[in-house]
């Protein structure tokens, strides 16, 4: 509900309302909004922020039909971190600032349930689109969860630089591992090794035969592979496993923009080699957030590990945010700001 007085303007949520109005500061850019724009395979992330407020569950009969509806209907639904403007929840009161499911819009209407509210605001607020929010907590899960590390291990993280695996890499190293990343530019190269802590990373633009790369980098082979990319790396990272090796299955970026998938070669090295193949959807596992913030919240106010960001400035800006994921246009973590407080 808008309110005029006078020469301001006064917004407020319908007196009744159990929802929290909130004024959107950071939005996160992230590759899933891609995804959500071909129709649903099982269960993924639905696209309305209406209908998954209404909804906890993704039904997928459901998310069927009303993907149909809303996509068009509704503004895209995205994590981001605003202040709240008005409550109808005691838990929430004006001013707190919290980051959740807000929507590319100025302001949103949420539900307390989709909302955390933030208790460490040391930090840049913008990080809890990245590190403190859902990329850290997808490489959190991905990483130590699935993939079990153990010191000395051999691990792998392809598109390195980005939000989640630029991470992966510096928990991998944290705990021992050796690390190699792939970019997508050599800027990107010289900035996982030389800023995010990795012993290497390559251009695989650059390579010709991305097995032999692989087994140039990793002469004993991989246990562990993060994997961002799917497609032809996948393929190569396969013929390059250890035996009883973890290939956490993150995303698969080279295939989002293509009509049909491609098929993937050298499946039957999961058999050979014993390896632990697992996916995962990290919204199902926020049960551990608060287990995630007690271990990083110290890493990076002691500077153990770094975060870099990729800021765009305006709403306008999300659309070319996002298409630049796609082409690696992005340096980071992309985020966009919607207004400074
Ligand atoms: P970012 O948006 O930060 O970066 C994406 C990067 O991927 C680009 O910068 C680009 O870097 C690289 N890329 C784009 N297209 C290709 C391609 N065809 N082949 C190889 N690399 C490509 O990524 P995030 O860190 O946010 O996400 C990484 C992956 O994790 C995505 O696949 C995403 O869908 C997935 N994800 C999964 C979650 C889950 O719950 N399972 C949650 C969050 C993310 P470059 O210059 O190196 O090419």
């Amino acid at each position: 509900m808008l309110v005029k007085s006078s020469a301001t303007i006064h917004l407020k949520l319908p007196r009744a309302s159990t929802s929290v109005l909130v004024k959107n500061l950071y939005l996160s850019c992230d590759p899933y909004f891609r995804r959500r724009m071909n129709k649903p395979q099982g269960r993924y992330v639905i696209p309305s922020l209406l209908v998954r407020n209404m909804f906890p569950v993704n039904l997928d009969i459901l998310n069927s039909i009303i993907w149909l509806l809303f996509s068009m209907l509704q503004p895209i639904a995205g994590v981001g971190v605003a202040k709240v403007v008005d409550a109808g929840h005691s838990y929430f009161k004006k001013g707190d600032l919290v980051w959740g499911f807000t929507g590319w819009e100025e302001y949103t209407i949420s539900a307390p349930r989709t909302l955390f509210k933030i208790q460490h605001t040391d930090v840049p607020l913008s990080y809890y689109t990245g590190t403190l929010g859902m990329p850290g907590m997808t490489a959190y899960y991905g990483f130590y969860e699935i993939c079990a590390p153990k010191k000395g291990e051999y691990v792998f993280v392809s598109a390195a630089s980005g939000a989640v695996s630029q991470l992966v890499g510096q928990f991998a190293k944290l705990t021992g591992c050796y690390v190699v990343g792939t970019a997508g530019t050599n800027e990107k190269v010289e900035l996982l090794k030389n800023k995010c802590g990795f012993d290497e990373a390559f251009n695989y633009k650059e390579e010709q035969d991305l097995d032999a790369a692989l087994k140039r980098y990793f002469p004993p082979g991989i246990d562990i592979y993060f994997e961002n990319v799917g497609g032809k790396m996948l393929e190569a990272v396969l013929l390059n496993m250890r035996s009883n090796g973890r290939i956490s299955a993150c995303g698969m970026i080279s295939q989002y923009n293509l009509y049909r998938e491609e098929g993937v070669r050298n499946l039957s090295c999961i058999i050979a080699k014993q390896l632990l193949v697992k996916g995962f959807i990290v919204s199902n596992h926020f049960n551990l957030y608060p287990k995630y913030m007690e271990m990083v919240i110290p890493l990076i106010k002691e500077g153990k590990i770094c975060y870099i960001e990729d800021i765009v400035e305006g709403l306008e800006s999300e659309p070319a945010a996002l298409v630049g994921l796609f082409s690696g246009k992005n340096v980071g973590k992309q985020v966009v700001v919607v207004a400074h407080e």
